[in-house]
């Protein structure tokens, strides 16, 4: 079994980005709404790495609910012409994410959550893609592991990884099983996967019976368990069988806070993968 390092990956992608950076300008800025304590966490990961390259972030706070200077905020950035990036941290409490995200001028939506972001992975022509979707994608590619043909088994069908997840690995060739909470008998479709990518959320969810010898397994998942961090798989179970898994933490999480600077870079020049 090996390691997909992400971390490892994620701090070699430091001086790449620093090298690229430096001839930019790049200035993101973060939005948070209310106090969330793993809000924090993430926004102050971010913020970490961005200024490890070279890349400015402004941080903006709105109180829970006040829609109208969210709404004020958001429109001032996109016509912010310094403003390279825009996230807008979720959860947002009180008010409707989606139509927030909506706001956001598609060519500064870092997370690629704006309908013609999305409309553009759905046609295969995909320009700013989600986070974790891209860090997946870059890390197996890193790994020189191939998803053309490959068969994918992808649990969870959220809109910021699930379901962009498997349009981005259906363009690539792979087939893709989106399974969810209401999937009847979900180890028949991972037993079958040849890559198992879980994001659900619930600690060791998957065992080593769920999946098959050579099997490579990427944990998406976050979960607390007495103040310790662990994925959606069960490691000790699984890690005889995989051939790869990402570990939990340093797995897929570094790898989707680089990918903030791989969407502001490809922004800036106007150069998507
Ligand atoms: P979510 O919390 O919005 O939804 C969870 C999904 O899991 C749903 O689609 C649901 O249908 C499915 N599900 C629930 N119970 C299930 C079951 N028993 N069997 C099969 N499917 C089931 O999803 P999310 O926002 O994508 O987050 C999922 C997990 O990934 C969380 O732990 C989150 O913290 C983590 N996450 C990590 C990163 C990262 O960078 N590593 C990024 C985003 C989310």
């Amino acid at each position: 079994m090996q390691l997909l390092d992400g971390k490892k990956y994620s701090d070699e992608l430091v001086s790449e980005y620093k090298k690229i950076v430096s001839d930019l300008d790049i200035l993101l800025s973060i939005i948070q709404v209310g106090n969330n304590i793993s809000s924090d966490i993430y926004i102050r990961n971010k913020i970490k790495y961005c200024e490890s390259v070279g890349v400015k972030v402004n941080l903006y706070h709105i109180d829970n609910g006040d829609e109208k200077s969210l709404k004020e905020l958001i429109n001032n950035l996109n016509n912010d012409s310094k403003v390279t990036g825009i996230i807008l941290q979720s959860p947002i409490p009180g008010i409707d994410f989606n139509k927030m995200v909506e706001l956001i001028d598609s060519s500064k939506d870092v997370d690629g959550l704006t309908k013609n972001n999305i409309y553009n992975l759905y046609i295969n022509n995909e320009t700013i893609i989600p986070c974790t979707v891209k860090g997946i994608i870059k890390l197996l590619e890193h790994y020189k592991i191939s998803l053309k043909g490959a068969n994918v088994c992808i649990i969870g069908r959220s809109n910021i990884v699930g379901k962009p997840l498997a349009l981005a690995l259906e363009n690539r060739d792979a087939t893709v099983t989106l399974c969810h909470s209401k999937t009847k008998d979900l180890h028949l479709y991972t037993k079958n996967a040849d890559i198992v990518i879980s994001a659900v959320g619930i600690p060791k969810l998957i065992t080593g019976d769920y999946v098959k010898n050579g099997v490579i397994c990427v944990d998406v998942g976050i979960n607390r368990i007495n103040n310790s961090l662990c994925g959606d798989f069960d490691y000790e179970s699984v890690k005889d069988k995989a051939l790869f898994i990402t570990p939990v933490p340093g797995g897929v999480g570094p790898m989707t806070v680089s990918m903030i600077v791989d969407n502001l870079i490809a922004m800036k020049k106007n150069s998507y993968i």
